[in-house]
């Protein structure tokens, strides 16, 4: 097996996954023991666990799981792991938008997490809810389609609440097949305004590797963003698979270092709770090659 198609398998020997779901979030069947233990066997040094948080009533991680019972998880769990090797962080993955987001600072204010990632997703009332979308989108152009989602990233890296701001271009997901990633990587200049906020904002960009699991074949945000964001003067990155299943765990998460690496990064940030850490990228992923292949696509994913 290549070096490349190694990248996109399961991640080893790697220092960190801070982007991971358990079975206390409602898209994920995955108990924390099973995740913790393919670190060992793996040589994954650190996660975070980033269950969901949403604060719209109509969101499936509503009220689904009490603060209390997703830290009790994740703290038992970390000391019944750490004598293993492994250290287990108290994350949380929170869905921005501005509707909530005083209820969201609300939380923050409340409640105490080791690492916060802000993401947008689709919402209800938004234009991306399958069904609406191709109606919507056919026939405008890229930046008319990207601008509600935009708007928000903007106002979630402005909020400062976040550590990192999740999957930036997942929009691509929800445009598929009206507008191809490719099409949109040409059109990043869309994506500047979003760029400079987390630049000036000081929030981390995350390089998300389920986005090789998905039609489009790039992480997310794709390698000509996290190259802009590196032009634009952005600092911070983090970098996690996003699992939601026992066999996501660190996938591709190689790929997505890689991508770092490539675009000119020699480390990570992250936060422990009250300790902001940088993590160096193993020097395997620095020394890197120029590029790494699509699975789905077969096309050079850095451009
Ligand atoms: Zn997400
Ligand atoms: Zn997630």
């Amino acid at each position: 097996m290549s070096d490349r198609q190694q990248d996109l398998g399961p991640g080893k020997d790697l220092p960190l996954d801070s982007h991971l779901h358990t079975d206390l979030s409602p898209d994920s069947d995955v108990p924390i023991d099973v995740y913790a233990a393919l670190a060992v066997e793996r040589g994954i040094a650190e996660l975070a666990i980033t269950d969901h948080v949403d604060f719209d009533s109509r969101d499936p991680a509503y009220d689904y799981a009490t603060f209390a019972d997703r830290e009790r998880s994740v703290r038992d769990a970390a000391a019944r792991w750490a004598p293993r090797g492994v250290e287990i962080r108290f994350g949380v993955e929170l869905t921005f938008n501005r509707a909530w987001e005083a209820d969201l600072r609300a939380h923050l204010g409340r409640h105490h997490y080791d690492f916060v990632i802000g993401s947008v997703h689709d919402w209800p009332d938004s234009p991306y809810i399958p069904g609406r979308m191709g109606t919507w989108a056919t026939g405008r152009p890229l930046g008319e389609v990207l601008q509600p989602y935009l708007a928000e990233v903007v106002a979630a890296a402005g909020s400062g609440l976040f550590d990192t701001i999740g999957h930036l271009d997942v929009v691509r997901r929800y445009l598929d097949p009206i507008f191809s990633s490719s099409e949109i990587f040409n059109a990043v200049e869309l994506f500047e305004p979003a760029l400079r906020a987390i630049v000036d904002s000081g929030t981390a960009l995350e390089v998300n590797t389920s986005g090789y699991r998905r039609g489009g074949g790039e992480a997310y945000p794709g390698p000509p963003l996290v190259t802009r964001y590196r032009e634009l003067g952005g600092e911070r990155v983090t970098a996690g698979s996003d699992a939601h299943r026992k066999g996501q765990f660190a996938w591709a998460l190689e790929a997505g270092y890689r991508v770092l690496a490539e675009a000119g990064f020699a480390e990570l940030t992250f936060r422990r709770g009250g300790d902001r850490v940088v993590i160096e990228l193993p020097e395997r992923c620095a020394a890197a090659g120029p590029s790494v292949v699509s699975p789905n696509t077969g096309r050079i994913g850095s451009l």
